[in-house]
């Protein structure tokens, strides 16, 4: 699926290590949604932000990437 914020880049199912969280994020402007949203543009949220909730670090090593 392609993101719906930047229209380039494919939205990943990943893991959040430190929380067991699931997740989908854009592998190219790191917008993140939890798996219970839908995916769209009047949703999702900066990397950063949602980070910060939980104490993480806007590092791609904070996620494990399940793959398809
Ligand atoms: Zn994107």
């Amino acid at each position: 699926m392609i993101c719906p914020h930047c229209l380039q880049g494919e939205i990943l199912n990943a893991r959040i290590i430190k929380t067991n969280e699931l997740i989908k994020i854009c592998d190219e402007c790191d917008t993140i949604w939890s798996t219970s949203e839908t995916v769209s543009d009047q949703n999702g949220r900066f990397i950063d932000d949602f980070m910060k909730q939980r104490n993480c670090s806007s590092s791609w090593r904070e996620f494990d990437i399940i793959k398809a």
